[in-house]
């Protein structure tokens, strides 16, 4: 059975490969159908911009599509900057200005009320209006100066709990095993195989 994963990011479409990868499950993705359209993530939470990509995808390629959103979502900022991550700084901000603004917004917070969590909405739609959300988690706090040569975005300022490293420093293989992200691909997978089966 074939699903669209809606991204044009290839590490999600490997990682989603892998996680898959001993299921009859198979990903197709932009790679392999030429032209897409371009989504305007515009809606207010992460599961809003999930199903949104995931609908516009699947009525492009009339397959069941899958298709996410993340953010990093921090406590002593109400939130911020949660749906905004990408462009916190502005719109073509590139990942260290995101960084240097969230040190910037939070100078003079002490390390116990630096708490913060990704979140990943992961939507799943079928052409046939079948819909489902799943939402992955992972807590941790903002470090006070970045560490670790690793990863992407704000991996070098998430210091995750129970680690006492960055996203950045540990690696993408630990990484990839408790992020948000795999967290919700694995609540994914699980609905997705049960779904198959029902088929
Ligand atoms: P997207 O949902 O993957 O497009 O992520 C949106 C933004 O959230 C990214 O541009 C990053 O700024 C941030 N983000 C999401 N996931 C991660 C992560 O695993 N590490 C660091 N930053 C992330």
């Amino acid at each position: 059975m074939k699903v669209f994963l809606a991204t044009g990011n290839k590490n999600k479409v490997k990682e989603m490969k892998q996680i898959l990868a001993d299921t009859e499950i198979e990903i197709s993705s932009q790679a392999d159908i030429g032209t897409f359209p371009e989504v305007v993530e515009d809606a207010t939470t992460f599961t809003g911009n999930a199903l949104k990509k995931a609908r516009e995808f699947g009525q492009h390629t009339k397959l069941p599509a899958i298709a996410d959103d993340s953010g990093l979502v921090v406590e002593a900022l109400d939130g911020q900057p949660g749906v905004y991550s990408a462009r916190f700084a502005g719109e073509d901000a590139t990942d260290e200005e995101n960084n240097q603004k969230l040190l910037d917004s939070l100078k003079g917070v002490p390390m116990e009320k630096r708490t913060a969590y990704f979140s990943c909405a992961m939507a799943f739609v079928t052409p046939e209006g079948e819909e489902k959300v799943v939402q992955g988690k992972c807590e941790g706090r903002i470090a006070l100066e970045p560490k670790g040569e690793g990863g992407f975005g704000y991996d070098p300022l998430f210091i995750v709990d129970d680690y006492e490293q960055t996203f950045a420093q540990m690696g993408s293989e630990v990484k990839n095993q408790i992020s948000h992200r795999a967290n919700a691909l694995e609540k994914i997978k699980n609905f997705l195989v049960d779904w198959k089966v029902s088929k």
